[in-house]
């Protein structure tokens, strides 16, 4: 498949979309971004790489960090996670308070924010030095030790992040998480600053497309586990717009407010894209129509 063509057709598709939507402003840091910014890379379980325009430009991955916290946090607690956390699609926006409440501070998914702050908690509670075991490990994932967390970003994020306490002291009024609220929204934060570019966020999905032995920094995942990973983005992933995301494109992915989304083809490829403006439901425009128009110029999806 000459998927280098193929992304540079699509491009020329999208363009009318250009200038739909807007960069996240509600974490001041990323309202500064330049909005007018566009990459993508797609590797193969073989090992070809088709980065095209930006693919090495690194950006806040934001909510696409909740995958990389699931693999660990799964990795350490198998099955029992899900005591602590839910795998049903939310169908509410990804900040969302509203469900907590009413189901008494169990997060429906470990992708909106309640539940990867949940997952935050357990991280604490689990490692060491999280800080620096995450970042070993996210880094393994992606081959480069140069991935790192953007404090700028985090802290300025810990500024405004009152709906994001707010869900934290929901959780920590029901029992949910055991460690101190500020210290889990600040390792919160500091996950979601992790900057990284297309090229980097291919690969380390590569190791969720099932093709390969998952273990990474110590961290093992079995191929029932990263089917069960997959399984979760597909219904999870893109919050009140994982149903869309489906139909459109047909893959499991993750996207994040940063404009970023990765999307995987089980035991063939993983695709990272990347366009800062976002649509209402805080997903990248051009992101969803660049990957619908993939898998259907590949007819290529899981369905
Ligand atoms: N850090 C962001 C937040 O908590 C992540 C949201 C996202 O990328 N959807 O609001």
């Amino acid at each position: 498949m000459d998927y280098q063509k193929i992304l540079e057709d699509i491009y020329k598709e999208i363009i009318p979309f250009a200038k739909t939507g807007k960069q996240a402003d509600y974490i001041p840091a990323l309202a500064k971004v330049n909005p007018d910014q566009f990459g993508m890379c797609l590797e193969t379980v073989s090992g070809e790489v088709f980065p095209f325009m930006q693919a090495d430009t690194r950006f806040s991955i934001q909510s696409i960090t909740k995958v990389f916290a699931l693999a660990m946090c799964l990795s350490l607690k198998g099955e029992n996670l899900w005591k602590r956390v839910g795998k049903e699609p939310s169908g509410t926006a990804f900040n969302s308070l509203v469900q907590l409440e009413v189901e008494k501070g169990i997060p429906r998914n470990p992708f909106i924010n309640a539940g990867a702050i949940v997952l935050a908690d357990i991280l604490l509670t689990e490692l060491d030095d999280p800080e620096n075991e995450y970042l070993a490990f996210v880094r393994s994932l992606c081959g480069n030790d140069s991935v790192g967390y953007n404090m700028e970003v985090a802290f300025s994020e810990r500024e405004k992040g009152y709906l994001n306490a707010a869900i934290a002291n929901m959780l920590k009024y029901h029992g949910t998480i055991d460690n101190d609220i500020e210290d889990v929204l600040m390792f919160y934060f500091k996950m979601c600053s992790v900057e990284m570019n297309c090229r980097e966020l291919a690969r380390a999905f590569l190791s969720f497309t099932n093709s390969r032995v998952f273990y990474h920094s110590g961290y093992r995942l079995s191929s029932s586990q990263i089917k069960r990973m997959n399984a979760v983005m597909q219904t999870c992933g893109f919050y009140d717009e994982a149903g869309e995301f489906s139909y459109l494109v047909g893959l499991p992915g993750k996207s994040g407010v940063g404009g970023g989304i990765v999307a995987i083809y089980p035991m063939r490829y993983a695709v990272a894209v990347w366009s800062p403006r976002l649509n209402s439901k805080g997903n990248s425009v051009m992101g969803i129509k660049a990957l619908e128009l993939l898998t259907t110029a590949t007819q290529e999806s899981i369905f």
